[in-house]
Formats: C-alpha cells, sequence, structure tokens
C-alpha cells in the first residue's frame, strides 16, 4: 500500500524558461484501419534538471506515447506528430534518426516496465550493460565491462563482478529491474523516463526501487519523468504532477498542492481509488464509473464529461460542447469555477477520501 505524503520542504513546481525538456502543444495520432486515434492531443509540460515530473493517468491516458515521442519512437509511416519538443535546446519532433540515436541512451534513456521483454535473453546482463557504454563513449571492452560492474554494483546486485556474467532468467524479477536501471544509467543520462518501473514488483521490492531512483538523481543530476497509473509511488518521489486524461493535461501542480487540494473531477476520482492506511479493510474502494473513452472518436467538450457527475453544477451543456483548457502553472482543466472546485472538495470529495476538515 502507497502512502500520499511528500516530505516537507519538497522542491516548488518547474517555472517555464529554465525547462531542461520543454513540450509544447504537442499531437501525437496515429492512422489505423478504423480511423485516426488522438493519442495526445494539445499537451504541453515542462521539466528542470534534477526534477522528477510524475504524470498519472489510466492506460490509454497518453502517457507512455507521449514519452516515446521525445524518443522518437513512433514510426513515422502511422504517426502524425505535431507541436515542440525542446530538449537541452535541441528540437527532438524534426530530428533526423542520427541525431536521436546518439541521444537514445546517452542524453536521455528510459526504464520500461517489464526487463523480461526489455532485457535479451541471450546475453549476459554485463554485456548488455556495458555495450551502449561502449558505443556511446567509445572505450575498450574492458573499460565498459568494468563500468557495468560498477552500475550493478551501484544499484545494489551483491557479487557484481560475478553476477554480470549471468543472464536475465538468472535474476529475480526485483534484480532484473535493478539491472535494467543500471543499463539506462551508465551513460549518465540527463534525462529519465521511467514507465511503470514497479508494477510488476511487491511492495518492498518496489520501495526499494523508488529508493534507487532518488539516490541516483542525487548522484547524477538527471531530470526524471515517472509514468504510473499509481498516485502513491508520485507521491513519494516526484516534484511536480501532471494528470492525464484522453490525451491531454487535465491538472498540473507540484506534487504536495495537487495532492492537497485536487482540483479536478478525474483527479478526486484516481484519489478515491486508491487503498487508504486509514481505510477499514472492509470498506469497497471507490472506482471511476464508466471507462476511459475511445480516442478514435473522443467525446466532445471535456473528455471526462460522460463519467463525471458535476456536469449539472456547470450548466448549460458547457462540458458536453465547451473544451476547457488548462492554466498555465498550477490548475485544472474544468469548467466549474473555484469557489465550486473549493466547496465540493470540502464538502464532498474530502469525506469521502477520508481527509480531515482542516
Ligand atoms: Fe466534469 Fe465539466 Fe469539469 Fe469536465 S469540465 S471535469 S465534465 S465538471
Amino acid at each position: 500500500m502507497t502512502t500520499l505524503t511528500k516530505p516537507e520542504g519538497s522542491p516548488a513546481p518547474s517555472s517555464a524558461g529554465s525547462a531542461f525538456l520543454s513540450v509544447r502543444d504537442l499531437y501525437v495520432h496515429f492512422s489505423t484501419e478504423d480511423g485516426t486515434v488522438k493519442a495526445v492531443d494539445g499537451l504541453s509540460f515542462d521539466l528542470e534538471r534534477g526534477k522528477t515530473l510524475g504524470i498519472v493517468g489510466e492506460s490509454g491516458s497518453g502517457k507512455s506515447v507521449t514519452n516515446l515521442s521525445v524518443l522518437g519512437l513512433h514510426d513515422p509511416r502511422h504517426t502524425e506528430t505535431r507541436g515542440e519538443i525542446i530538449l537541452d535546446g535541441q528540437e527532438m519532433t524534426g530530428a533526423g534518426e542520427r541525431t536521436l540515436e546518439k541521444l537514445r541512451g546517452n542524453k536521455v534513456a528510459m526504464i520500461f516496465q517489464d526487463s523480461l521483454t526489455a532485457l535479451s535473453p541471450y546475453y549476459t546482463i554485463g554485456r548488455q550493460i556495458s555495450e551502449p557504454y561502449r558505443k556511446h563513449r567509445g572505450v575498450s571492452k574492458k573499460e565498459a565491462w568494468d563500468r557495468a560492474v560498477e552500475m550493478l554494483g551501484k544499484v545494489g546486485i551483491p557479487n557484481p563482478r560475478l553476477r554480470a556474467n549471468d543472464y536475465p532468467h538468472q535474476f529475480s524479477g526485483g534484480m532484473r529491474q535493478r539491472a535494467m536501471i543500471a543499463m539506462s544509467l551508465v551513460c549518465n543520462p540527463e534525462l529519465l523516463i521511467a514507465d511503470e518501473p514497479t508494477t510488476a514488483l511487491d511492495v518492498t521490492v518496489q520501495a526499494q526501487i523508488l529508493d534507487l531512483l532518488s539516490d541516483l538523481q542525487q548522484e547524477f543530476g538527471s531530470a526524471i519523468i515517472l509514468i504510473t497509473h499509481d498516485l502513491g509511488v508520485v507521491a513519494n518521489v516526484a516534484d511536480d504532477l501532471l494528470v492525464m486524461y484522453a490525451g491531454r493535461a487535465v491538472e498540473r501542480g507540484s506534487v504536495r498542492e495537487v495532492l492537497k487540494s485536487p482540483q479536478h473531477p478525474y483527479t478526486w476520482g484516481l484519489l478515491g481509488s486508491m487503498p487508504r492506511l486509514t481505510s477499514d479493510v472492509n470498506e469497497p474502494l471507490t472506482p471511476i464509473p464508466g471507462t476511459p473513452p475511445s480516442l478514435l472518436d473522443p467525446p466532445s467538450g471535456c473528455a471526462f464529461h460522460p463519467r463525471c457527475t458535476f456536469p449539472s453544477e456547470v450548466g448549460g451543456g458547457r462540458c458536453e460542447s465547451e473544451r476547457p483548457q488548462i492554466p498555465a502553472g498550477r490548475g485544472a482543466a474544468c469548467h466549474l469555477t473555484a469557489d465550486q472546485k473549493q466547496s465540493l472538495f470540502i464538502e464532498q470529495i474530502k469525506p469521502r477520501l477520508g481527509l480531515s476538515q482542516s
């Protein structure tokens, strides 16, 4: 079970202008036999060096698609990408394959959810960690191998010199995940994208992996994007939070702000569907009604309106017809007024979440 607390003194939200990664008006649409899938539909965010941005949302909300775009990993034959992705001053959306190849694994690296499919079963762990280092740094095999052993030690693999000769199937799930982190960090990437890095792990190993990411971030000063469906995970490690729904950002702010006073009905739903340390074990969780929308034909107006209980508070059919915009900085894409959000949160949502009224 995860908790919703971030230690006091958490860094302030990212400010535009000094961003290491800047995404502006990003659209990622896929052509399929059934039509165009609007996987990301007008997304903007910033990330500074040394900070962690948590991106949360259900499956199909556009989290992973956004980050694969940063790495230029979509097939251009079936993908239309519009907007800007600027990484350390370098425009990524129009970059050629050679430029992207140089950046991947070197300046930007990704940790995938499933280490078993991300690691090749045919090569030793040591080889899989040392190869990218040799390729990007042009060092000898021996130097690269020593570096792989050093990285395995850093991620807490016992007897790293010995274990570097093992194949992935000889590692436990938690150890494979650590090995994948070692592989991702071997070139000291400035941006690390971790896509559900702990989903397949039990809670103890999950906590160890998250601690490890924080420690390594301190050491290397990397910026991290942490993609997850679990608000509890980001609460413990992220500085800023972006909540996505149907390919759009619906709420953003610092982790403390969003978790202390969430403003969007979808965020309220995500919080209500999480287990809490204080809840009775027999108390049922409250899932968000309905299912995520089809991105082939997303709902008009606010994409969340078919699942939201508050369109009548807004009135005038606005939720069904008018797309709400997300303000710059802290805020939510919702037509409810600030007063309505506050009173609904205090009177209806807080008691449902078991939060104190103070
Ligand atoms: Fe709900 Fe309307 Fe706000 Fe969308 S805009 S979240 S439908 S109240």
